[in-house]
């Protein structure tokens, strides 16, 4: 007989994981605090209630979000099913009724026979096989264990996220490579700015449009990560003198060192992705694109991921976590949803997909599946596990994530996008089949 397993949290990820358990004839004991002990944000004692947005982001496949949600389906996701079912009119995005999803989402696992609803905190790891799905919100005490199960320096309260642009859309005629005063290897790519451009920067990042801040997220601002337009308001050259202090550095170009200097540091081991150093930000998305535009260099950058601050609790997954989300610590705890640093529904639902089909696996007495890295589900597990990412923070699904195409493929834009979707389908297919070997009826 197998063995059952406790679920943590009755969010997107929580209740996917509970769906996918279920359809493989594994007993779960889904444990969700709400209406017990509620949350900053949640409303209601639902289970996967949609805090804020009802976008699911875009469904198409020039997105890596659009292609996340096709491997859902392929994959037979409750939380897929359910949207679909819900879907409004969005344009090329999937928007749903919040009221019905959540309702459906409940009813679905109310209704199967496999799954109890505790509704009750969880304030210690429990033992046997567990996943803990307990979000960006986790209840103090539970944060409080899972510091103290990973220890202190591996969990986290909030996000100063800073953007991540393409590498390839840096121009390198204008930027250059190289690390304060030589040391180490040319590890940063570094846009130099004169006195005129930095001036207008400092005014553009003052004046642009920021997302206001909520009352329980006004703990965020610690003194060595604020905010870069908090900075700009204490002085007009504390950016100068800080995150964009040019010492150090000489512009090839000119001979001379410049008056600041933006850096992007390297994010991924391809290096085909660049964090810009200490611009974390509540600037608005569009002012974000609009304004680090204008700084030389980044006139085409192509932003996989933006700026943002925002309470949020998750863990140092890659110094925790095995691709298969099972933790170093305890092969029978599974993590997933936000908690493991994806951001967004769908891509915490995707996590709760993964972690649902390892822990039943392991109950059933096999082996852990890793989704192959061309995939969109795959890309991002292995970005949140690659155990050589320093500084992690959270990240959304996104094609720059994605293994290049083979080579003497020369596509770009809305062509390449199309070929790294198919590709991932296509690499979908012989994972799929042993994914869905232990499936006892349809869901
Ligand atoms: C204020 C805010 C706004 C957001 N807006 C968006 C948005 O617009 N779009 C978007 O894509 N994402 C948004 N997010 C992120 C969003 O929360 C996640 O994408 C998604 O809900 C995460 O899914 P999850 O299952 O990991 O966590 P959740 O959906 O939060 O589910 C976790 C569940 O665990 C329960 N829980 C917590 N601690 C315990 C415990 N100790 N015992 C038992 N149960 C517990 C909680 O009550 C909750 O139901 C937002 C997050 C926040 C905080």
């Amino acid at each position: 007989m197998s063995q059952g397993v406790t679920i943590v949290g009755g969010g997107l990820a929580g209740c996917e994981a509970a769906w996918q358990l279920a359809r493989r004839g594994i007993e779960v004991d889904l444990f969700e605090m709400r209406p017990v002990r509620g949350t900053e944000a949640h409303t209601t004692d639902r289970l996967a209630e949609l805090v804020c947005s009802n976008s699911f982001r875009s469904a198409e496949l020039t997105t890596a979000i659009g292609l996340l949600k096709e491997e859902m389906r392929r994959l037979g996701s409750l939380v897929l099913e359910i949207a679909d079912r819900h879907r409004l009119p969005a344009g090329g995005s999937l928007a749903v009724d919040r009221e019905g999803f959540a309702r459906d989402m409940s009813a679905a696992i109310e209704s199967e026979p496999g799954i109890r609803i505790r509704r009750e905190e969880v304030a210690e790891l429990p033992d046997g096989l567990t996943i803990v799905a307990s979000g960006p919100l986790t209840s103090s005490a539970l944060a409080e264990r899972l510091r103290a199960f990973f220890g202190q320096e591996y969990l986290y309260f909030y996000d100063a996220i800073a953007p991540i642009v393409a590498a390839e859309s840096i121009d390198m005629t204008k930027a250059f490579r190289a690390s304060r005063y030589g040391k180490g290897s040319d590890d940063y790519i570094n846009c130099p700015l004169d006195r005129e451009q930095y001036e207008a920067l400092v005014a553009d990042v003052l004046a642009a449009e920021k997302v206001p801040t909520r009352e329980f997220e006004r703990c965020v601002h610690f003194e060595g990560c604020l905010p870069i337009e908090e900075m700009a308001r204490r002085g007009r050259d504390t950016l100068a003198f800080g995150p964009l202090k040019p010492v150090g550095l000489v512009d090839p170009e000119t001979g001379r060192r410049p008056y600041a200097v933006v850096q992007l540091r390297q994010d991924d081991h391809r290096a085909s992705l660049f964090n810009m150093v200490g611009f974390q930000t509540k600037m608005t998305y569009p002012e974000q694109r609009r304004v680090f535009r204008r700084i030389p260099g980044l006139e085409n950058a192509e932003f996989v991921r933006l700026g943002s601050l925002h309470r949020n609790t998750f863990l140092d997954s890659p110094r925790l976590l095995r691709p298969t989300l099972q933790t170093h610590a305890r092969r029978d705890l599974l993590l997933a949803g936000q908690l493991i640093g994806v951001e967004g529904y769908i891509e915490s639902a995707s996590a709760g997909y993964l972690a649902g089909l390892n822990a039943a696996r392991l109950a059933l007495g096999g082996t852990p599946l890793v989704p192959p890295g061309t995939t969109s589900l795959g890309s991002l597990v292995r970005y949140v596990t690659e155990g050589t990412r320093r500084e992690f923070q959270p990240i959304n699904a996104n094609y720059g994530l994605f293994p290049p195409l083979a080579t003497g493929a020369r596509l770009r834009g809305r062509e390449k996008r199309l070929a790294l979707a198919s590709r991932a389908l296509a690499d979908l297919d012989a994972f799929q089949r042993e994914a869905d070997a232990d499936v006892r009826r349809a869901a």
